[in-house]
């Protein structure tokens, strides 16, 4: 028996935006490891499988238990809300490989992040050079997180902001937004995405001046726009620049 380990992406919650390329490896494994909130949204895919799931199990130990298995001959799946190498468990995967310089086979299938679906419920707010923020600083320290806002608002990115809120770090959110305001107008269009394709989805359209009064909670990502990002019937739009090249909504010349 040839033991590996997939590390899968679930998407952002809803089965349906699951691909069809995780539901694979997901019925082809043996064992599935993963946090518990996001296997609870899967349970029909776990009948018959053994289940490694808690919520107090720390990731470093989850993933140790990954190689305990695959090293016994086991296809382990891995999994991870979202894109499984964007705040999540591939890198970590791959750190205690190279640790305990395993030759275990490592694959990563990817999925719909959160920074995709939520784009796609705001209309097109991406469109441009964007950049993710997470404000989590469990692992990264705050004076980092901090330089680096700086440098993508002054930089005009489009912001996707992760992990916004906590219950340990209610203000974060406040002085990140502060930062964002020595850079762009109270009125730039913000993008707040609650729990997105989930059942309790909530997405509203705000702006820099008023972001702080929508709820934002440890399951909402924030996308705010570049300079040039404009609001139209309830939708969030960077334009990536067709209109100066191609002149549209004039009248195209007629052609001969
Ligand atoms: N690997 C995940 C990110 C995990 S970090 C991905 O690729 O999306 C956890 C953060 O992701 C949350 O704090 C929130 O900011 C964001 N997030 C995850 N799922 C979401 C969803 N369905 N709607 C909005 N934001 C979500």
């Amino acid at each position: 028996m040839h033991g590996m380990i997939t590390v899968v992406g679930t998407g952002p919650g809803s089965t349906d935006h699951i691909t069809p390329a995780a539901l694979r490896s997901i019925c082809e494994a043996d064992v599935v490891i993963g946090y518990s909130t996001y296997l609870d949204l899967l349970p029909d895919l776990l009948v018959g499988k053994e289940v490694i799931s808690s919520s107090m199990m720390q990731e470093v130990n989850r993933c140790r238990a990954a190689f305990d298995e695959a090293e016994k001959g086991r296809r382990v799946v891995m999994v991870s809300g979202g894109d499984p190498g964007i705040y999540a468990m591939a890198g970590l995967i791959f750190e205690i490989a190279a640790e305990r310089n395993s030759s275990i086979e490592i694959e990563v299938v990817p999925g719909i992040a959160a920074v995709n679906s939520c784009a796609a419920r705001l209309g097109a707010p991406l469109m441009h050079d964007f950049a993710t923020v997470s404000l989590s600083d469990l692992l990264t320290p705050w004076e980092t997180i901090e330089r680096r806002l700086h440098a993508v608002a002054a930089a005009d990115f489009v912001i996707a902001i992760y992990n916004p809120k906590s219950k340990k770090r209610a203000e974060h959110i406040a002085l990140a937004r502060d930062i964002l305001l020595q850079y762009r107008n109270p009125e730039t269009p913000v993008g707040i995405v609650k729990a997105a394709t989930r059942s309790d989805e909530r997405i509203i359209l705000s702006d820099l001046g008023h972001m702080l009064d929508a709820e934002i909670t440890m399951q909402t990502t924030i996308i705010v726009g570049n300079s040039l990002t404009f609001t139209w019937h309830g939708k969030m739009i960077t334009p990536r620049g067709y209109r100066g090249k191609y002149r549209l909504g004039e009248e195209q010349p007629k052609s001969e």
